[in-house]
């Protein structure tokens, strides 16, 4: 008893079927299989010189969302980064987990889903090679409206894991946007477009930052939970009942890693030499 297979049914139905994608989630991403997606990208109304928004995140913490870094975002104490120094201070051997914990870099910007009937807007999560081709088109003459309602232009996506030097797939895929050469309308009605412009949400509404003593909660059960689990198990020890919702760490790029790593030899340097 208890169980009811048909609303079970239903559920992983609906889990499978991409237009559950267009859900009550703030957030999309794209199909991860290189099926083409269209997207429009908006002017974010919340944001000034830039309608992209920089927000670090330390990524597969416990479970939740992935955690704003109060250090890289606000230039506060946080005790994940604090913990990272510490652990390659007392054992170098942890320097590649602590890498691993180090916050990374992620863009968000707001489009609608040309697939989603209401046309909702919603927060695009990307890396920095996708944010200079979009701010890229920004500058080009035959483009840089792209973003406008009315003769703006629609953009594709595809997001697949590529071949690598090795020939095994790999491990995150690669975001290709494609710049539609047609200009089109956001939606057909001006009310129409209002209305999708009206629904654009501030980013603060969607990543909550959590207090000091919140992420150290996290930090902590996590902690205490891998000491329990072998970590032997890799990946899956990290990445636990993450929200539906929750974006992917996806397309490690070389620049960006480099600039961790760069940044985290830094801190640490910074670290021994006050030690
Ligand atoms: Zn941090």
């Amino acid at each position: 008893m208890g169980i009811n297979r048909e609303a079970l049914k239903e559920k992983i139905k609906r889990m499978r079927d991409p237009s559950s994608r267009f859900g009550d989630s703030d957030l999309w991403r794209p199909d991860q299989e290189g099926n083409l997606e269209t997207v429009r990208f908006l002017d974010n109304p919340f944001t000034d010189d830039d309608p992209f928004i920089q927000l670090f995140f330390h990524y597969r913490i416990g479970k939740g969302r992935h955690i704003l870094c109060p250090r890289k975002n606000w230039g506060k104490t946080c005790p994940i980064c604090e913990w990272a120094k510490s652990i390659v201070n007392n054992n170098p051997e942890d320097k590649e987990l602590a890498r691993d914990l180090w916050p990374k870099q992620r863009f968000f910007g707001v489009i609608v889903d040309r697939k989603d009937p209401t046309l909702t807007p919603k927060y695009y999560g990307f890396g920095q090679k996708n944010y200079f081709q979009l701010i890229d088109k920004l500058h080009n003459a035959e483009y840089r409206d792209y973003m406008d309602p009315l003769k703006g232009i629609d953009v594709t996506v595809k997001c697949q894991k590529e071949m690598g030097e090795t020939g095994k797939p790999q491990m995150y895929p690669t975001t290709t946007f494609d710049f539609s050469r047609r200009d089109t309308r956001l939606a057909d009605t001006d009310e129409k477009i209002q209305e999708i412009l009206n629904k654009i949400k501030r980013i603060d509404e969607i990543f909550k930052p959590m207090t000091v003593a919140e992420i150290k909660e996290r930090l902590n059960e996590w902690l205490q939970w891998q000491e329990g689990d072998s970590l032997a198990e890799g990946e899956e020890t990290r990445g636990v009942n993450e929200p539906e919702d929750s974006f992917e760490e996806d397309e490690k790029e070389p620049v960006s890693v480099e600039e961790i790593n760069a940044e985290f030899e830094k801190a640490l340097s910074e670290s021994e030499a006050t030690a």
